[in-house]
């Protein structure tokens, strides 16, 4: 690391407080980790604590984000959001491709663009494998983009990326969530710095948290499937919000609604997060040169197929952007950075409640992973009363998914924390349907012509 802190130990501390992600960096700087599935918390995590190699590359120990800014951004200033040159409203024009992906299918839009006109070789981006396992695997092909899967929410190992990235010659594009790339850069900063100019471009997702496997056992319970005989599961697709689908073995076929299945709300709500994802300030995946996530916005509420929010941190990044709609690839319109702020809360993009949450468990005098982002400061940080209570809940919670008592925690959400959950949806629907900040004057709506050509 370069920013003048020195990393000491090993990975004790990041197993001890659950806190891994999974992104294998220390596997490949350090041979001696393993990284699995925890049998008790269902998130992969090392094995054995490894050494200070492995320790210098987790992002579960510490993530130099300013060095990494300048070491990947050279000359560019980062602002609250990182460093942002321009952000876009875009949704491809290919119906059935956008009614597949998650967002506006924005990403298989850049990866085939990307292909087609041999600016790279391959692309690394998630695949299904088998079950709940999903790996990253090589695509050279534009037309094979198509068969990569829409988000997917569940804690995953990561390793295979960073391996194609070190085995694979060639100009590539690379597809991941904040704490991957995190990783993944870490590692190759410090460890692998000739694979810098293999990649091209990376293509960032907006994250605001990833899923430890309970929440799959929870559906499972709910909805009465068994989580070992899954053959395929999917979050996305369909619309803008989309179901949760499982497909079994045995020919069986579950859904339930993201926004209204009262299971859902339960098994995917935040206690159910990889527990790194509570002090997680990157939100907005400050390391990819092009972020994409989902248009919240009460100005977007028309879509039926998904609106995408895009952040162009490089002049590369902006150049294929325009390219997809000069070919009629996408729409898209230019937007402000109070859109990012709009459609994913400050609690989130500003890390309100990570850096505050983070103090509290150092205040505990348990392990935190050392993240200071370019956003800390403009927010308003939780109060420590909240976030204590949060913790609380956390740990009584956590405790309940160990016993593996969904059902209880399904009863308890139905009643202990009933206020909670309304009072989401009522605010919900206040901000995005009823558009209050607007009618109050607190924010202008983009307005409904510039959307001319979306869906
Ligand atoms: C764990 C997770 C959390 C997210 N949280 C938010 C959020 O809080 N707010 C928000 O606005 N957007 C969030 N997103 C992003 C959003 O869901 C869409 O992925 C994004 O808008 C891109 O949509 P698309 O239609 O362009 O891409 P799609 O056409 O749906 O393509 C998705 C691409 O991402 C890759 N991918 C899918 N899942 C993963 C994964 N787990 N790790 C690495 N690569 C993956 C696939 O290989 C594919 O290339 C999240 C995504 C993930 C995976």
């Amino acid at each position: 690391m370069n920013d003048g802190k020195s990393i000491t130990g090993d990975l004790s501390g990041v197993i001890a407080s659950g806190m891994c992600i999974g992104c294998g960096a220390c596997e490949m700087a350090d041979g001696s980790v393993r990284v699995s599935l925890d049998p008790t918390r269902l998130i992969f995590q090392p094995e054995t604590p490894g050494g200070l190699d492995a320790a210098t590359v987790c992002p579960a120990v510490r993530v130099d984000y300013a060095g990494l800014q300048s070491w990947l951004f050279p000359g560019a200033e980062p602002g609250s959001h990182g460093v942002v040159r321009s952000v876009h409203l875009s949704q491809s024009t290919d119906e059935g491709r956008n009614l597949r992906a998650s967002s506006g299918g924005l990403i298989k839009e850049v990866l085939r663009s990307m292909l087609s006109a041999d600016r790279i070789d391959g692309v690394i981006a998630l695949d299904h494998v088998e079950g709940l396992e999903f790996a990253s695997r090589l695509v050279t092909d534009p037309d094979d983009v198509d068969s990569l899967p829409g988000s997917i929410y569940h804690n995953l190992r990561q390793t295979s990326a960073l391996e194609l990235l070190r085995d694979t010659p060639g100009r590539l594009a690379i597809v991941g969530i904040p704490c991957q790339l995190e990783g993944m850069w870490q590692w190759v900063r410090t460890k692998a710095p000739h694979l810098r100019d293999k990649v091209v471009l990376t293509v960032g997702l907006l994250c605001g948290w990833q899923y430890s496997h309970h929440s799959i056992a929870a559906m499972g319970q709910y909805l009465g499937f068994d989580p070992a005989e899954i053959d395929d599961i999917a979050y996305r697709g369909g619309g803008p919000v989309g179901k949760l689908t499982v497909t079994t073995r045995g020919g069986g076929a579950f859904s339930a609604s993201r926004r209204v299945d009262f299971g859902y709300q339960v098994a995917f709500d935040r206690h159910f997060n990889t527990t790194r994802c509570h002090v997680c300030v990157n939100h907005s995946n400050f390391l990819a040169d092009l972020v994409v996530g989902d248009a919240w916005l009460p100005s977007t509420v028309f879509t039926r197929t998904g609106v995408s929010l895009v952040v162009c941190r490089t002049a590369l990044a902006e150049e294929v952007l325009a390219g997809l709609v000069t070919d009629g690839r996408c729409v898209s319109i230019e937007v402000g950075p109070e859109e990012i702020r709009e459609s994913q809360t400050d609690r989130v993009v500003f890390g309100e409640f990570a850096y505050a949450y983070a103090d509290h468990l150092r205040a505990l005098g348990g392990h935190v992973p050392d993240l200071h982002g370019p956003n800390e400061g403009h927010g308003t940080p939780k109060p420590r009363r909240q976030v204590a209570k949060f913790h609380r809940e956390l740990v009584r919670k956590q405790a309940l998914m160990a016993a593996r008592r969904y059902r209880y925690l399904k009863w308890r959400k139905a009643t202990l924390e009933l206020r909670p959950y309304v009072t989401r949806y009522v605010r919900w629907f206040a901000v995005r349907i009823l558009r209050i900040k607007s009618l109050s004057g607190q924010r202008r709506e983009i307005p409904r012509e510039r959307f001319s050509g979306f869906r």
